[in-house]
């Protein structure tokens, strides 16, 4: 079981790197196991980054950041960030995964002035709902190293499934792994196709209101089987 989920949580590093929602070595994704323990993506002197992500670089630590099995942290450290996942996790007994990316279209549309709003529908259902509810943002730029920064930006969060963390990133949380990186893809769609629309001259107009009623969940089935085996497939594919 849980190398099937250290396999997954590498298989999500790979996946948001795939998708240019990290570039180098920044960003991780964790996986809430039980009350007390989480694995995620750990840091190594062999670490060639997040593209390259073995299921060997997933570690089970606490919450606390200590090991969470002996031999888990021998020759791995734990990201400076993990206060992210801890508090975005504590924050809410629903949320079992997250992912903390620099996804450069993201952090440029913020740095633009442009918020992230349901401009599209039927091309990205989940994503126009997503951007319906709304993606806040937290304002500071700062290495979200310690509880008290964590807290702040969960707080900023509002209970939200994805916040932009602004000259820096975002977090995505979910309760899958799959989940949290095809929000972290879908917010990082809005951005690209926000940031086309400017560049083209255009204006960014949220989508009538009467649209809504058309635009169905489609289940999960759809919306993160076949989503997650596409993504997993693009892996697999020679650039
Ligand atoms: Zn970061």
């Amino acid at each position: 079981m849980l190398d099937q989920q250290r396999a997954l949580v590498a298989q999500a590093c790979r996946v948001a790197a795939a998708r240019e929602l990290v570039d180098g070595i920044l960003g991780h994704v964790s996986l809430r196991v039980d009350d007390e323990h989480l694995l995620i993506r750990c840091r190594s002197d062999t670490d060639d980054g997040l593209a390259f992500t073995r299921p060997s670089d997933i570690r089970l630590i606490t919450f606390a950041g200590n090991e969470g099995a002996p031999g888990e942290l021998d020759g791995y450290r734990v990201p400076n960030e993990l206060p992210i996942h801890t508090e975005t996790l504590l924050a809410d007994p629903r949320r079992r995964a997250v992912a903390h990316l620099h996804p450069p279209a993201i952090v440029a549309a913020n740095l633009a002035g442009i918020e992230i709003r349901p401009i599209y529908g039927a091309y990205d259902i989940p994503g126009a709902w997503l951007a319906r509810g709304g993606v806040p943002v937290y304002e500071r730029a700062v290495l979200i190293r310690n509880s008290r920064l964590a807290k702040d930006m969960v707080a900023a969060m509002r209970n939200r499934p994805v916040v932009i963390l602004r000259g820096h990133g975002i977090t995505s949380a979910a309760s899958t792994v799959e989940e949290s990186v095809l929000q972290a893809i879908s917010v990082n769609e809005l951005a690209r196709m926000s940031l086309r629309v400017k560049a083209a001259g255009g204006t960014l107009r949220e989508i009538d209101e009467a649209d809504w009623d058309d635009l169905p969940d489609l289940g999960s089935g759809f919306n993160v089987d076949a989503a997650w085996r596409h993504e997993v497939a693009r892996l697999d594919q020679p650039s």
